[in-house]
């Protein structure tokens, strides 16, 4: 058989799900199969990306070639970003320009942040997404030439006080200690406290890391906008700031809404086998995948964990043989690198601050890094 006539399943974006899936590939071709992943280039790891913000993580370490992986297991893989999909003919055109037909499909083609009314003004300051990654090491060079040149911290305002905007928030705050400055940045959130998901204790000892640095934390309060000279608040006041880091919330890629398929900002609708709901040629895991089911957060672990429900189904459909449903866990542990040494855990109603929590949350990281890193 020539590889046109096989039957071929592509991977879009080389996201947390496929770098496992990727890694199978040989189970693809023993069954007379092609594996193709198509990704514009490096994975970013997000569970590092605070780090590498913080300065304590060199880019190098937070990055896994999706081409490498894949290639050494035995499959293909394109450079390029898929800019449109025709379910209906079953094919993905590429930015190349290239047309390719598909037999399955899994989307993992992760999130952006919704940046609403945090649209930046022609000039002002800086507006840094947390999503992507690789602008945040961007933006960390700017804060260490800006700090090595005039001894102090350009100010920064983070918007969003979720995991994410106070793990970046801490992790700033230790890039200004490692560079010898003090911390010049202020964290507002419409919500009445830091990490509303979390246990409360676990909230108030962040509170405490944050105002130990210090970081000046605004509750309960909204940015309207951002101006020439800041970000503006529901109140009327505005913080005059250099740069602002937008942690309000994670959609996903609007390439998930353009299928014709059922979708919503929280991602392409997929049944309990992480298949579309319309289409069962298309699967999606991760933060572009919207799980019928029920709800679940945007965060690595469900993709991770996903992963190889969505490989064992992908053989299933290939071998013409009934899918497996994917039972997301209801409990799980997230640690935040609060930048200091220390880690903030959290696990259902529990919590605990300290060294360990962060020694853990490293060990666990390179391990997955590790996994599907040819270094
Ligand atoms: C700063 C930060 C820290 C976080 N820390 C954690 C954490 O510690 N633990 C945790 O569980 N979650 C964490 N999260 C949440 C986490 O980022 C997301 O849940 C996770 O990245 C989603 O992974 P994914 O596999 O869906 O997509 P991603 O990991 O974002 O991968 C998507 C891939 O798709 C590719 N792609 C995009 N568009 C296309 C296209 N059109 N064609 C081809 N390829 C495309 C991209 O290049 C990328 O490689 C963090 C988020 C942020 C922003």
């Amino acid at each position: 058989m020539n590889s046109a006539s096989k039957p071929t399943v592509f991977l879009v974006g080389a996201g947390h799900a496929h770098l496992h899936i990727a890694s199978q590939a040989k189970a693809y071709a023993e069954l007379g199969a092609r594996l193709v992943l198509i990704d514009p280039g490096q994975f970013w790891y997000s569970g590092m990306a605070t780090g590498l913000l913080g300065g304590r993580y060199a880019p190098e370490d937070d990055q896994i070639d999706p081409g490498a992986l894949i290639r050494g297991a035995g499959g293909e893989f394109i450079q390029d970003r898929v800019e449109a999909i025709d379910v209906a003919a079953k094919t993905l055109t590429l930015g190349s320009g290239d047309s390719l037909r598909y037999d399955w499909l899994s989307l993992n083609v992760g999130s952006e942040v919704d940046i609403g009314a945090l649209e930046p003004p022609a000039a002002g300051p800086s507006v840094w997404p947390v999503k992507p990654i690789p602008p945040l090491y961007q933006f960390r060079l700017s804060l260490e030439q800006a700090m090595r040149d005039t001894g102090q911290m350009p100010a920064v305002v983070v918007v969003g006080g979720g995991a994410t905007g106070s793990e970046l928030t801490a992790n700033l705050a230790g890039l200004a200690r490692r560079n010898n400055v003090a911390p010049n940045i202020t964290l507002v959130t419409s919500s009445g406290r830091l990490l509303p998901d979390a246990p409360a204790g676990a909230s108030r000892a962040l509170a405490r890391v944050l105002a130990d640095y210090p970081v000046d934390v605004r509750l309960s309060i909204r940015a309207r906008r951002i101006t020439a000279r800041g970000v503006e608040l529901d109140s009327g006041e505005c913080l005059a700031c250099d740069h602002v880091l937008a942690a309000v919330g994670l959609q996903a890629k609007a390439l998930t809404r353009q299928l014709g398929l059922t979708a919503s900002r929280a991602g392409l609708r997929v049944n309990a086998c992480m298949q579309s709901v319309d289409d069962p040629s298309v699967f999606a895991a991760g933060d572009c995948a919207d799980f019928a089911p029920r709800d679940l957060p945007k965060l690595g672990v469900f993709g991770v964990k996903a992963a190889e429900v969505i490989h064992q189904n992908l053989i299933a459909s290939l071998c013409g043989q009934p899918l497996k449903a994917y039972k997301p866990q209801r409990i799980w542990l997230a640690i935040l690198n609060l930048g200091d040494g220390r880690g903030l855990l959290t696990w259902w109603r529990l919590w605990w601050l300290g060294r360990v929590a962060d020694r853990l949350k490293d060990w666990i990281d390179r391990r997955f890094m590790s996994r599907y890193s040819n270094k």
